[in-house]
Order: C-alpha cells, then structure tokens, then sequence
C-alpha cells in the first residue's frame, strides 16, 4: 500500500529550509501531501502571498530541484478557529496519510495526540532559511533572498511584484 506523509507550512515563500525537509521526509514514505496552510491569509507582511501564488512557486521549486512531481500532492487549506479539531479537519480534506512531518511545536503535538506518528526533520540553516528572514531581507530591498529560493520561484516573485508588494504593505498611508 502507498505510503504518505503530510508536511504543512505556510511556505512564505517555499525556501531551501522547506526543500530540505520535503527531500528529506521523501526517504519515508512514497508520497508527500504538501499542504499550503493558512490559504485564507494574503497581503500581509507575515504572508504576502496568496495560497495559488505559494501552490504556483512549490511546483516551480519542486521541478528546479529535479524531483518527481507524481510523489506530491499540493493541497491549499484555511485555518480553522479549533486547535482541538484541526488533524480531523484535515484527515477529511486530505488522502490517507500515515505519518506527519514537522518542527512546528504546536503541529507535532496537534498529530500526537491523535496518535499519528511525527517526523521530525533536522533544522537546515534556520538562521538564513527562512520565511521570516527571507521577507525581511525583500523590506530591506537586499537581493540575498533570491539565493534562499530557487531560480524559477525567484523569477516568479519578480514577475508578481512580489518584493514591491512587502514593501507597500509595511508603508502606511
Ligand atoms: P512554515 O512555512 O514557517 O514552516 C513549515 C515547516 O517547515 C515547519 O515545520 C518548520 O519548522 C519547517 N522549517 C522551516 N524552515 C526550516 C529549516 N530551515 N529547516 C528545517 N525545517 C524548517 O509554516 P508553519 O507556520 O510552521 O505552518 C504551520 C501551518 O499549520 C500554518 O498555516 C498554521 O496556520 C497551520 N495550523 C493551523 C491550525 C488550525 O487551523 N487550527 C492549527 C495548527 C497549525
């Protein structure tokens, strides 16, 4: 039978951190479920991108680094207000899925308690590959954060205006 493992994050954007988890996760199971969580939120200096433009940047990224496409699912998927509820949530909005993948402490303890088992990746370069290092070096308009992304998706943040819209959206009127 096909095994899966379910990765969420909010990939603001998809950086070298989450394709170090995603390549490793793959030694564990045939498939991954990605799931672009928190797909409500947009146009915010924490998630500047909407949940179609982060799907658009993981498959760019998944094909810069050679991997096969038919081992991923790429699901979008709002936040719900009940912390207690959100693994059932998305056990009916998800394939079957055997095991989950994260550092995030309050996701770990979410699959835990409804007895899944966690993978935990190794931390990959934390202090440069990040979401929230990677917005802020785009505010400050300093080009290191195209070499924390892969080319297609730093051609993709370019080509949306992406680095134009932090700004804008830390300005006031
Ligand atoms: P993220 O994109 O910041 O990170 C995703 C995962 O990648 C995390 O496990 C993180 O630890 C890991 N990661 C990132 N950089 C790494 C690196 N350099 N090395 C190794 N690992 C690295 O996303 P996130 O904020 O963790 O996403 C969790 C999502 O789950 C959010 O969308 C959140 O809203 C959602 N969530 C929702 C509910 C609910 O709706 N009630 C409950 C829990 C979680």
């Amino acid at each position: 039978m096909t095994s899966r493992c379910v990765y969420v994050g909010r990939f603001q954007p998809p950086h070298c951190g989450h394709l170090h988890v995603i390549k490793w996760a793959l030694q564990y199971c045939d498939e991954l479920i990605i799931v672009v969580g928190s797909a409500q939120e947009s146009y915010t200096l924490k998630n500047p991108f909407t949940a179609g433009e982060r799907l658009e940047m993981l498959r760019l990224a998944l094909a810069d680094e050679g991997l096969d496409i038919s081992r991923f699912w790429l699901i979008p998927l709002q936040d719900i207000a009940m912390n207690s509820v959100w693994v059932r949530y998305l056990e009916v909005n998800l394939p079957k899925f055997d095991k989950a993948v994260s550092r995030n402490p309050l996701v770990v303890k979410l699959f835990q308690d409804y007895g899944y088992e966690v993978l935990v990746p190794p931390a990959y370069k934390r202090e440069v590959c990040s979401g929230t290092r990677i917005r802020q070096l785009m505010l400050s308009n300093d080009s290191r954060w195209e070499k924390l992304v892969t080319p297609s998706v730093a051609k993709y943040i370019k080509q949306i205006g992406g680095v134009e819209r932090i700004i804008l959206l830390a300005h006031g009127d």
